[in-house]
């Protein structure tokens, strides 16, 4: 049993990423499981100086307190892993491009996700052959039109049918969606919290928790930190991050102090040890979407 913070090194952590790490800690540390954190560099081509990013993440992570119970897991030293769970998976190969995908299928989610309508699941070999010269196909997992239930602990239950979503882009990537569910069960994460834009992902990752013999986590979304104008909070917001609010005059204690405070365990400005916000914290209040107050 274990609970986790998974950064992916795209950017530095701004403070809604830093108070979600702070709850999957205080969490973590709550149930008496020990907290791991897990660096998702899959991406890390694509990512210029993501071993930096990565390192500046930790350190931030480490200034606030939020620290892990064994060496940090990087899924780029991980292939191998990926690369035998989706032999484990009943899956078929994708020639859609994006185009092709946004003209058949329906109107996308709230979150921008486009269920996959299954174009290529029926396709005989020989067409396979045919469009494999023109394009190297994408995994699809084939779920077979699945309905997935899962309980978040404070959003309760989320139903959705799960769509063949992609396991390996058409670039040889590992997706997301393989990977954090595969080092989720090999690391024996029982408690997944993290962001509220990833709540909608949940019945895909445990649909395939199931698929791979194991079972999902408990989930717990945590609301989402926002500018002014009621917007995911962005690097465009100003002083948003760590290293931001340092050159403003603040010090890791006073960001973690206002971060308690986001979460109603400490009044605003007062210096609290992370001893007392896990004292004060009761994991059944569900840590809502918070207005950055700006630096
Ligand atoms: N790496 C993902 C992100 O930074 C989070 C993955 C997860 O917590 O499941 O958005």
């Amino acid at each position: 049993m274990a609970g986790r913070f998974a950064p992916s090194p795209t950017s530095d952590l701004h403070v809604g990423n830093l108070r979600t790490a702070l709850v999957s800690w205080l969490m973590a540390r709550h149930a008496g499981v020990p907290h791991l954190i897990r660096v998702e560099d899959l991406d890390a081509t694509r990512v210029k100086a993501a071993p930096e990013v990565a390192a500046r993440q930790l350190a931030d992570l480490a200034a606030i307190g939020v620290d892990a119970d064994g060496p940090v897991v990087w899924q780029s030293a991980r292939l191998a892993l990926y690369a035998a769970a989706l032999e484990a998976l009943p899956t078929y190969p994708c020639y859609c491009t994006r185009r092709e995908i946004a003209e058949a299928s329906s109107a996308p989610h709230g979150d921008g996700y486009r269920p996959y309508p299954g174009t290529c699941r029926t396709l005989t070999h020989a067409q396979r052959a045919e469009r494999r010269v023109h394009r190297p196909p994408a995994i699809r997992v084939d779920a077979g039109g699945a309905e997935v239930t899962v309980r978040d602990v404070w959003a309760g239950e989320v139903t959705a049918v799960v769509d063949d979503f992609v396991v390996r882009r058409n670039d040889g990537a590992y997706a997301y969606n393989l990977a954090v569910v595969v080092d989720d069960l090999d690391q024996g994460v029982t408690q997944v919290v993290r962001g509220d834009d990833l709540l909608s992902s949940s019945p895909r990752q445990a649909w395939l928790a199931r698929a791979l013999g194991g079972c999902e986590p408990s989930y717990a979304h945590v609301g989402l930190v926002t500018n002014a104008a009621g917007q995911r909070l962005a690097k465009r917001d100003g002083a948003v991050t760590l290293a931001d609010l340092r050159a403003r005059g603040w010090d890791a204690d006073g960001v973690r102090s206002v971060i308690g405070a986001s979460l109603g365990l400490c009044d605003p400005g007062e210096p609290v040890t992370l001893a007392t916000l896990l004292d004060r914290f009761d994991p059944s209040v569900r840590p809502q979407s918070w207005i950055w107050p700006g630096a």
